[in-house]
């Protein structure tokens, strides 16, 4: 679990508008659409979303609403970001991997939560980026990689935890093989409508819960 002081966001010090804006986002956006989990409100209060998109949208961070990263890629809608991360039920000691980095915003919340994150991401611009970034904020516990993600990552498997922020038309074989026996993964399926399956590893097979409609870039 990363290890930061309380309020204290890494390397940037204690900015108190910022501190006040993420309140508001979580109070406004987050807790009154049915997010309970308190971890991973507390995750979300304390990474600096603003950080993760590029200087001119600075203004619209804290927008209920996904943004422009570049490299025709978005940053997730915070709610979808919190919905996502309590389905997937992120404990202290797990291994959690993720296919699609982006900005880096998921994989932070998620080392805000889990022991160790994975994440994977096919456009190199953007992964040395959240690399930077995400190094920069002080986080010791994610590891990076450059790479085509519906092949998951071989050699750190299994993981507890799975998600991907990238829609595809099914799920990845691959991925189902790398989660631990009673491991959890959440993933968007669908092309013209996507939604949200959550499933659970059980017996070998993946046991899967259609969640809610959403709309994600396509999984490459
Ligand atoms: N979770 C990200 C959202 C990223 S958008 C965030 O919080 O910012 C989806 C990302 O998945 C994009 O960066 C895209 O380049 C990446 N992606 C798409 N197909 C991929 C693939 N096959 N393997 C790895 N990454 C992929």
């Amino acid at each position: 679990m990363a290890d930061m002081a309380e309020g204290f966001v890494r390397g940037h010090g204690n900015d108190p508008r910022q501190t006040e804006a993420l309140a508001m986002m979580v109070g406004a956006q987050i807790e009154p659409r049915g997010i309970r989990d308190e971890r991973v409100l507390q995750a979300m209060r304390k990474v600096p979303r603003r950080l993760f998109v590029p200087e001119d949208l600075w203004d619209a961070a804290y927008e209920d609403r996904p943004l422009e990263i570049g490299a025709g890629q978005t940053i997730s809608q915070p709610y979808i970001v919190a919905y996502m991360t309590e389905c997937l039920g992120v404990e202290s000691s797990d291994s959690v991997l993720e296919i699609g980095t982006g900005s880096g915003y998921q994989t932070a919340i998620l080392a805000e939560l889990a022991s160790q994150v994975y994440t994977v991401e096919i456009i190199e611009n953007l992964a040395r980026t959240a690399k930077e970034r995400l190094e920069d904020l002080g986080y010791n516990n994610i590891r990076f990689r450059v790479d085509n993600g519906r092949k998951g990552w071989p050699d750190e498997a299994p993981f507890d935890k799975i998600i991907v922020t990238a829609a595809s038309d099914e799920i990845p074989p691959g991925l189902i093989e790398q989660l631990r026996e009673g491991g959890r993964m959440i993933l968007p399926v669908g092309v013209a409508s996507q939604e949200l399956i959550e499933g659970e590893k059980q017996h070998g097979t993946f046991q899967t819960h259609r969640k809610i409609a959403v709309r994600f870039v396509p999984l490459v």
